[in-house]
């Protein structure tokens, strides 16, 4: 069953001119950062979303827990179209979907304790007594790891290490008993040594809680561990959407083919053909003609350049963006 939906989502942010620039020109630009993507998510499944900075994938995630609104398209969650909801109806929609920023230390509050910043979300929902909410907020607490709940309630954030912050912002996430979360990067700010504990305890709430799971990050190891489904992302485009073994061990896409052959190899006699693309990321305000990776890709010929190549299905549930497999 499908929990999430995107259809042909766009997101352009316009960009901000100077005062001598906008009178020079009228004509406004706009940051492509998300340019037609499609993809659903089925109940209970972990979606990654892999690609460089400026691939599109952090947008991509705001815009299904409705953090932004899309510029076009439609985003289905469990058949509501998340952009047309107002009011008490948006309400109640953000107690099923959740979202966790990536840099922890920057997503709670310097100056509000730790029970306090879990707690909110129940205050603002109206749920529950004062004791009520204080019962669920130690009981998250314990759950995430950090116990006993009585010591960490009334701390604050700089009072904790930077694992300990990202089970407050785990704990923050399922205080509402989600269905749907969306985690950016959720162990690029914590020690490798602690990266291993959330990423447990992310797919242990999974289990508990029975989530589905949209996980962006650019770390690609990571993501293998965790997901079920990878979506490559270029550009503001998805490149290839694959299951998690077809893509780690046989990338068709070009630019996916380069950042599986970047995945460091613990045996350095098992060297991978380097495959990594050349150059850096063109910008999303003026796109590449075409194939928006063509400047960059070893396998460039005539036509990519003048027509741009549509997600197609390739079989076995796989899709891929590219003329090679038209
Ligand atoms: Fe490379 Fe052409 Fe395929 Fe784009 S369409 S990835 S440029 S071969």
């Amino acid at each position: 069953m499908k929990l999430i939906e995107v259809k042909d989502v766009k997101k352009y942010f316009p960009v901000q001119k100077g005062f001598i620039e906008s009178l020079i020109t009228k004509e406004s630009e706009y940051v492509r950062a998300v340019d037609g993507v499609s993809f659903d998510i089925k109940k209970g499944e972990v979606l990654g979303l892999a690609g460089e900075s400026g691939s599109g994938k952090t947008t991509t995630g705001r815009l299904c827990v409705r953090l932004i609104a899309p510029t076009e398209g439609q985003i289905l969650f469990d058949g509501n179209d998340i952009a047309k909801l107002r009011g008490k109806e948006l309400r109640l929609i953000r107690r099923r979907i959740q979202f966790t920023f990536q840099d922890p230390t920057s997503s709670l509050n310097p100056r509000r304790k730790i029970g306090e910043a879990i707690g909110d979300a129940l205050l603002l929902q109206n749920i529950g007594t004062p004791d009520e909410r204080k019962e669920r907020v130690e009981a998250v607490l314990d759950r995430v790891g950090l116990s006993p709940a009585s010591s960490f309630m009334d701390r604050l954030p700089h009072q904790l290490s930077g694992g300990q912050k990202q089970r407050v912002v785990f704990g923050r996430a399922i205080v509402l008993n989600p269905e749907f979360v969306v985690t950016d990067e959720p162990v690029a700010m914590v020690d490798v040594s602690i990266k291993a504990q959330i990423l447990e305890l992310m797919m242990d709430l999974k289990k508990e809680y029975g989530l589905t799971y949209l996980f962006i990050s650019h770390d690609l190891a990571t993501s293998r561990y965790v997901c079920d489904r990878i979506g490559v992302m270029y550009l503001g485009k998805i490149v290839e959407m694959a299951d998690k073994d077809s893509i780690y061990e046989d990338p068709l896409h070009p630019y996916a083919v380069g950042l599986m052959s970047a995945i460091p190899v613990p045996d350095p006699k098992a060297k991978k053909a380097k495959a990594i693309p050349r150059g850096e990321i063109p910008s999303p305000i003026n796109p590449p003609s075409g194939c928006r990776f063509h400047p960059r890709c070893p396998k460039a010929f005539e036509r990519c350049p003048n027509e741009e190549p549509e997600l197609r299905d390739v079989g076995n549930g796989r899709q891929v963006a590219c003329h090679l497999y038209d």
